[in-house]
């Protein structure tokens, strides 16, 4: 059976809680579509180890040691969780036909994968799992969340709604996805852009199995700002029209004091002034800040370094690579 080969990507930063069990139930589930005939005995599971500090690089060894399935690769230091992710889908790219990322915690639903599989056996290459409700989540998270997807669609960031990272891409797209060489990577918002059949897989997300979230309310604001920025220049735009608005209001307010001038009343305003002064001083600043957030964005990609570097990796050839 040609061109089945399935491999299922998985970051882990510090998850020795709840590796075992993710494991056992990607080994079932791998296992079970492979009696189903609908993948290949060479398909596997490959953890990618983002420099954790605890002993996730320890497990996954012992895991590859004991079952053949289990594959691992282990970044040389943290590079979070979109470069851990595409150094996972860059190393299963060589290896599989298509690819499936989910998170290692279990939080998205296993079994949406066959569903996945199916669409990929219909001919779709990208297929998105998106989340049918949140009902698990924290209050909190729910609605940190879903103001980030607004948030990015305001902004001008085109993403899918509600689809974290939980995807099966073919292996054209991601020959597609490594043509984007930048570094300031926001993953979400680019496979939209490499185009082909796309379809969507509705599934509920769960709540984390173990361990807590490496996502605090610190790094999402980075990520969203990540994500706006290396995806849109609506910010850019939208300070173009701030200026042109402040500029209309000035012109009004020069002919507004020219016809009291006119008319001879002249009275002092400190505080219209006072306020006025750091009005304009705020939104200078403000500008500036994201201008300089582009620049930033500029200097990075200018630098040009690797994404992610590979101390080793866990397979069956196991072999030595850097990237
Ligand atoms: N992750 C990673 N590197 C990091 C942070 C997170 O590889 O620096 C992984 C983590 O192990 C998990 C996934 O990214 O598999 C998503 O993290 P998490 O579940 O903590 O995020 P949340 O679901 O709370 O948004
Ligand atoms: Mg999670």
């Amino acid at each position: 059976m040609p061109g089945n080969t399935l491999y299922i990507v998985v970051p882990c930063y510090n998850e020795e809680e709840v590796l075992p069990e993710t494991a056992r139930r990607l080994g079932d589930k791998l296992r079970a579509l492979m009696e189903a005939g609908k993948i290949d005995p060479r398909s596997r599971v490959l953890f990618v180890n983002d420099g954790s500090k605890d002993k996730t690089w320890e497990i996954i060894q012992r895991l590859h040691r004991e079952d053949g399935l289990m594959c691992g690769v282990d970044l040389t230091r943290n590079r979070g969780h979109q470069n851990a992710l595409l150094a996972g889908l860059m190393t299963a790219k060589d290896r599989a036909d298509m690819v499936i990322s989910m998170d290692a915690d279990l939080q998205d639903d296993v079994d949406a994968a066959d569903a996945m599989v199916d669409k990929y056996l219909d001919g779709v290459d990208i297929v998105y799992g998106v989340r049918s409700s949140r009902k698990k989540d924290t209050f909190f998270k729910r609605t940190t969340a879903e103001g980030f997807y607004r948030m990015m669609d305001l902004l001008g960031a085109e993403t899918v709604f509600n689809h974290a990272d939980y995807r099966l891409m073919s292996k054209r797209a991601l020959e597609g996805l490594a043509q984007f060489t930048e570094v300031n990577l926001f993953l979400r918002g680019i496979v939209p852009m490499i185009g082909y059949r796309t379809d969507t897989v509705e599934y509920e997300r769960g709540e984390r199995f173990a361990g807590e979230s490496k996502y605090p309310l610190k790094k999402m604001l980075a990520f969203a700002l990540e994500g706006v920025t290396s995806l849109s220049v609506r910010p850019l735009r939208m300070i173009t029209g701030l200026g042109f608005l402040v500029f209309l209001i000035s012109l009004i307010m020069i002919l507004y004091n020219v016809v009291r001038w006119a008319t001879g009343n002249t009275v002092a305003g400190w505080a219209s002034l006072a306020c006025s002064v750091w009005f304009i001083g705020g939104l200078i600043l403000l500008s500036l800040g994201v201008i300089g957030e582009y620049l930033g964005k500029l200097y990075l990609e200018s630098k040009d370094r690797p994404r992610f570097l590979i101390r080793e990796v866990l397979d069956g050839e196991t072999d030595q690579k850097d990237s």
